[in-house]
């Protein structure tokens, strides 16, 4: 009858309500599961470095080093530290406010070739400690962005491609316009990403080589917020890499 019909469709809706709750409830808990996951990682990460450098503090302040060399180095390491930690901050600062200030982000014309020219200016210094050399190829074109996102996109990008390299290895960098979609794509000759490591270099804090990532300054964060600004302009990224031969990311954002 129609009474039942009724009855039927309050009770279909209330139970799809109740399973609309039930799944913003979970994505909550999960969420909060995820910040809490990260504050605690971010802490860990914070405390090493502090540890490290009260102990060479230390070692100095009771004159434990044997020569002027070891003094050397113990300051060297004092001041890695401290760089490593600012790099953190960097990193986490960035993180909040490509959570927080998505609204407020200011998109403009922004011209490529600069802005990648400036970035590798700023990277070259790292290479030349390898003697790695960088190859641009770069259409002239004009993207609607934010200016700082797509330095620190790029930045994150060519930086482990420098970093992840071999002496005298090669970064490849092409960027170019296909259909609808500006597609950048960052190549290089280095040690390579293991297979079973490929989806996971994505995620907060992943490292395949703790040890190394820390020697070159890095915090396990860049490639977490690359795959941030590139989901913001609605844009895809792929990792193709062999181990012992290289790595290449492609990153392709719609124009518009
Ligand atoms: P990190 O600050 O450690 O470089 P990222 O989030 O940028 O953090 O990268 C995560 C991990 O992915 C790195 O520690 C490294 O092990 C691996 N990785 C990233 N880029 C490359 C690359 N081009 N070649 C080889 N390994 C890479």
């Amino acid at each position: 009858t129609y009474e039942y019909y009724e009855l039927n469709l309050i009770a279909d809706t209330t139970k799809r309500m109740a399973d609309v709750v039930k799944e913003s409830l979970k994505k909550i808990e999960f969420e909060k599961m995820v910040r809490q996951e990260f504050f605690t990682n971010v802490s860990h990460e914070l405390k090493t470095p502090i540890t490290s450098i009260r102990g060479y503090v230390e070692l100095l302040e009771n004159d434990m080093a044997a020569n002027e060399e070891m003094k050397k180095e113990f300051l060297y390491r004092i001041k890695k530290e401290a760089q490593n930690m600012a790099n953190l901050i960097n990193d986490i600062l960035m993180i909040s406010r490509l959570e927080t200030k998505e609204a407020e982000v200011t998109i403009k014309d922004i011209r490529i070739t600069p802005l990648v020219n400036e970035v590798i200016a700023s990277l070259k210094p790292m290479a030349a400690q390898n003697n790695i050399t960088i190859e641009v190829n770069c259409q002239p074109l004009t993207i609607k962005a934010n200016d700082g996102q797509m330095k620190e996109l790029l930045n994150n990008l060519i930086s482990n491609a420098i970093k992840y390299n071999k002496p005298n290895g090669k970064v490849n960098i092409i960027i170019k316009k296909e259909g609808n979609e500006v597609i950048f794509i960052v190549e290089d000759t280095g040690v390579g990403i293991p297979e079973e490591s490929k989806a996971r270099v994505f995620e907060r804090f992943y490292r395949v080589d703790k040890g190394r990532s820390k020697k070159m300054g890095g915090t396990g964060l860049g490639l977490s917020i690359v795959k941030h600004i590139v989901n913001y302009y609605g844009g895809t990224i792929q990792l193709e890499s062999e181990l012992g031969k290289g790595s290449k990311f492609t990153v392709r954002i719609p124009l518009s």
